[in-house]
């Protein structure tokens, strides 16, 4: 194993280098190292960019029926190997067992069934009618051809689900992939694309690039499309890049996902989804509750719940199942973040009622913890931190948390609790955000059948249901006129007043009828 350095990553943060061309990865729960890889070079990334151009025709031409076959093994290989999937997970996440199942292999496999059965009919050639009086009777066709090839940088926080995931429907799609996952976490990457190989994967098909923000820039210059999730800062780069080469794009980014309590919410449900979806993933889970607004009349009630529960939760390193409830901070530079938003805080004023502090020895560890008093002049209210923080405002009516909620530059998801479910629903259209539960929190994320992306500074476009696959093709429309319809049209050369006036009046009777004024 190499020798470790620091130096800066492309991102401008700073990662363990093993030497200038490769990168050491560390378990975040022990400090312990745990694998080394290879930075990818801009020219080795256009040699498996060409691979995978060479690829992609075959891919295409198996079909969907074909595809489906490689993917029912490919769903199989994720579960009949999902302990090693999952030690993997754990050992460059430090997160909890449960967190890598049920987030991690339960979406993958998932995935690989929703795909398979649904792309045949999201990218079916579709037939269309016209209005066009110019078109009529003629055989109008749009068919989705995939792009070609199609590359995903992946986050740290979800290994599988956030980087491969997004993989999935692009080659159901019948594109080429290459990923490049996390220099923090890129190791489940390699096992997955060893599965992807035994299940027969087409050489070049499916490749993984491993490097870091370099590596990710590289990338944009030889893919046909650029699938991002990570944080809004880099993804505005992302952006500029596939701007400069003309490329598409879809972007999942940060957030800062309010959760509003109503007076008849029923106060445990609220505090149970509150410190469960506030704490799981160590609060690293893009659509983590990351503030709550509750109405004055049960606050401390809700207060005194959040608090009791998470005081319970269990944290350190998963030894399996059911061992801990809580993991720890991935990225070495987010305890920071973390760190500085509660302190932050304090310093304006706030109280912890539980937690509060980080532990960097032995591992990265940011206790759970609630924070009460806070208003949005301090960061934890209005800056993602995306660690295990849970801050609590009190609020005098629903329409001050509605205001409050939308006080923000991100619009990803939020929740709202009430007895009152017609009321939560008003509320939810009033949030400016992708995506909005009501009594609920997160789950909307494993169906995968609705959209999910987010409004302002969240994102650009949407991961699953037909735009989550379509956006991996390029459409294409076919017009078919037969023979029947003559040796010319009407309306050619040579131009005569007689046929002109006769599309004057045709246009009359069909856009000139009707008011002249709104009444
Ligand atoms: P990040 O933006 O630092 O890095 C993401 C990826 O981009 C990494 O693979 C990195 O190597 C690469 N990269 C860095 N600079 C690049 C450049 N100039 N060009 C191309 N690629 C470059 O994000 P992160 O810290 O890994 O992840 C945490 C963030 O991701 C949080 O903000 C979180 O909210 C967000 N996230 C969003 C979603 C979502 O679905 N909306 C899901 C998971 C995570």
């Amino acid at each position: 194993m190499s020798s470790t350095h620091e130096a800066p990553a492309a991102d401008g943060s700073s990662s363990t280098y093993g030497s200038a061309s490769t990168i050491n990865v560390d378990n975040p729960a022990t400090g312990e190292i745990v694998g080394t890889i290879d930075i990818t070079t801009a020219d080795q990334l256009a040699e498996m960019a060409a691979r995978g151009r060479a690829a992609q025709p075959g891919w295409e031409a198996l079909g969907f029926a074909g595809r489906a076959e490689v993917f029912a093994r490919c769903q199989k290989w994720i579960m009949d190997n999902k302990e090693e999937l999952i030690e993997t997970i754990i050992s460059e996440t430090g997160k909890t067992y449960e967190d890598a199942l049920l987030a991690e292999i339960s979406y993958t496999a998932g995935a690989f069934k929703y795909w398979a059965k649904e792309a045949p009919e999201f990218l079916a050639d579709e037939r269309v009618k016209t209005s066009s009086p110019l078109v009529k009777g003629r055989k109008l066709i749009v068919r989705h051809a995939p792009v070609g090839v199609v590359g995903v940088i992946g986050p740290w926080n979800f290994p599988m689900t956030n980087s491969f995931g997004d993989c999935i429907p692009a080659m159901a799609a019948g594109n080429s992939v290459i990923l490049k996952p996390s220099e923090i976490t890129p190791l489940t990457s390699l096992v997955v694309a060893k599965g992807m190989k035994a299940c027969g994967i087409p050489e070049g098909v499916f490749q993984v690039a491993t490097g870091d923000g370099t590596t990710g820039a590289a990338l944009i210059d030889n893919v046909d499309f650029i699938m991002f999730t990570g944080s809004t800062r880099t993804g505005r780069k992302v952006a500029v890049k596939a701007a400069e080469n003309l490329i598409p794009y879809g972007l999942e980014l940060g957030g800062k996902d309010p959760m509003i309590v109503m007076a008849d919410a029923d106060v445990e449900r609220a505090a149970n989804f509150a410190s469960y979806f506030s704490m799981n993933n160590a609060g690293q889970v893009c659509i983590s509750v990351e503030r709550v607004y509750v109405e004055a009349p049960i606050y401390d009630e809700f207060v005194q719940k959040v608090t009791d529960k998470v005081k319970t939760l269990r944290q350190g390193q998963s030894t399996g199942p059911g061992s801990i409830d809580l993991g720890a901070v991935i990225f070495q530079p987010q305890i920071d973040i973390v760190e500085a938003h509660v302190n932050d805080a304090v310093a304006k004023g706030a109280k912890v009622l539980t937690g509060g502090h980080a532990k960097r020895e032995g591992g990265r560890f940011f206790e759970p913890t609630v924070l009460v008093d806070v208003d949005h002049t301090m960061d934890c209210m209005t800056e993602e931190t995306f660690g295990p923080t849970l801050p609590i405002m009190k609020v005098d009516s629903v329409d001050e948390a509605i205001r409050l909620a939308n006080d923000s530059v991100y619009g990803l998801q939020a929740s709202v609790f009430s007895g009152n479910t017609e009321k939560a629903e008003a509320v939810a259209r009033q949030l400016q955000a992708g995506a909005v539960c009501v009594n609920d929190c997160q789950v909307n994320y494993t169906a995968l059948e609705i959209p999910m992306g987010g409004w302002k500074t969240s994102g650009v476009g949407v991961r699953h249901g037909a735009p989550g696959i379509r956006k991996y093709t390029k459409s294409q429309t076919i017009l078919v006129t037969k023979f029947s319809f003559g040796k010319q049209d009407m309306y050619m050369h040579p131009y005569s007043a007689k046929t002109t006036n006769m599309f004057a009046k045709l246009l009359g009777f069909l856009y000139g009828r009707g008011r002249n004024k709104s009444q």
